[in-house]
């Protein structure tokens, strides 16, 4: 059979599968059906940073959103740049969900203002249904978002460290950094914070009851780290209580200690522990590589390492063949590069032990029609990997398939101990 009759079959046969979307930023869906959205709200998250990249301005960005100017107005800002990104692929998960929802298959003159209408007119309540359950088949979506009173099945909530983002440090994921972040972490309720140890506890707390309202995993950053040492750690704590130190380092003791804290407290909850790899802010600072020696030290949490690390794929295909604590998630990866993610995967076959694969998450917190255009890219991409080694007669299409039900499906429920019924294959 053609390779490329092969691929769609192998689509086809996908299509039918239920999944877990392994990673999104989804909130409850009232604050999206509550707001007034258009066009632009589907042009957002990821397509920001490429059209930031290709010279767009961060307040044109801005304006895009604001609903108070005039569609024609934002469309006229948009333009020239939409050009520029239109063939990269965070572009065309919005054009895969505008086809697939709003029956429009390009974004231009001509279809802005009717494709504004029709995303408006859906955004009713169901939506999450329509779009996660109805169009993607997906049974539960891991997500991190501020609550985890998220309010239907089809989202599971993971809860982050404690870190914040920063736009300018080099350093994006900023941790216990200063006495405003210890004394009042982002994960306390008002508790009085006087030691390290009230710090540790006021987590530790929150910890247990995240896992009483059903979380399963705990999210972390790859950082350069240094080794725990809890008197060094003790000491930078002082130094800012007393203020001696208004600001420490972005990578300090403090945080070693906390860090490796923190991921002992979740492996004892059963948490599984997330963690950002690779392409964030000044990137080389978040390098997958840094979590070597967290991974040596915490044999029995279990680490799902997110978005292949990339740009550095292969070192972290090298950490999933390492460390059997390692899981590896291909979120956010098929949309980044397509074709890295096809060949990083094909290694990965290579490789990895087929049950430390996670296929899927989409990565999106607002605009939940782009899971769809997302979980499209990631078919297609595990629909050339299996063809190309069934074509070579590597193994058969039923086998192929069962890898791809593992990588969708049986991976995430087993590390997550996600409780759901089984499905039938
Ligand atoms: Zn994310």
């Amino acid at each position: 059979m053609e390779r490329v009759e092969l691929e769609k079959n192998l689509v086809k046969a996908m299509a039918e599968f239920d999944i877990i979307d392994c990673h999104e930023h989804l909130g409850p869906e009232k604050r999206r059906t509550d707001s007034q959205v258009d066009v632009f709200d589907l042009i957002y998250s990821y397509t920001r940073l490429d059209l930031l990249t290709a010279g767009m301005t961060d307040s044109d960005y801005q304006s895009l959103h604001d609903h108070d100017l005039p569609l024609d107005q934002r469309w006229s800002l948009l333009k020239p740049f939409w050009e520029q990104i239109r063939w990269g692929s965070y572009a065309r998960v919005v054009l895969l969900a505008a086809e697939r929802f709003y029956g429009f298959d390009d974004i231009n003159d001509d279809t802005y203002v009717p494709l504004s209408e029709a995303v408006a007119k859906a955004n009713k309540p169901g939506l999450y249904e329509r779009v996660l359950r109805d169009a993607c088949r997906i049974r539960t979506a891991l997500t991190l978002s501020d609550t985890t009173r998220l309010g239907t099945p089809l989202l599971t909530p993971l809860v982050r460290m404690g870190y914040r983002f920063s736009q300018t440090d080099p350093h994006p994921y900023q941790m216990v950094r200063t006495w405003e972040d210890l004394s009042s972490p982002v994960f306390g309720s008002g508790e009085q914070i006087e030691s390290l140890d009230d710090y540790l506890d006021v987590f530790r707390r929150y910890l247990a009851r995240c896992k009483a309202e059903g979380v399963v995993g705990l999210k972390m950053a790859s950082s350069p780290t240094g080794p725990p040492v809890r008197g060094d750690a003790v000491a930078a704590f002082e130094k800012l209580r007393d203020g001696k130190e208004s600001i420490l380092p972005a990578v300090n003791p403090l945080r070693d200690y906390v860090v490796d804290q923190m991921i002992s407290m979740a492996t004892e909850q059963d948490m599984v522990v997330a963690v950002h790899t690779g392409y964030w802010g000044d990137f080389r600072n978040v390098s997958p590589l840094h979590m070597i020696p967290i991974l040596q030290r915490h044999p029995d949490a279990r680490f799902d390492i997110f978005h292949m690390g990339y740009p550095w794929p292969r070192e972290t295909l090298m950490l999933g063949k390492r460390f059997p604590n390692v899981w590896l998630n291909f979120c956010w990866m098929h949309v980044i590069s397509p074709r890295c993610a096809v060949a990083t995967l094909d290694e990965a076959v290579d490789v990895i032990p087929m049950n430390k694969l996670l296929a899927f998450g989409g990565d999106y917190g607002r605009a939940v029609e782009l899971v769809y255009g997302h979980l499209t890219i990631a078919r297609e991409n595990l629909a050339r990997v299996l063809a190309r080694r069934i074509l070579d007669g590597q193994f058969s299409e039923t086998q192929a398939l069962a890898l791809a039900r593992k990588w969708f499906w049986h991976n995430p429920v087993e590390l997550y101990a996600l409780d759901l019924p089984a499905q039938d294959g």
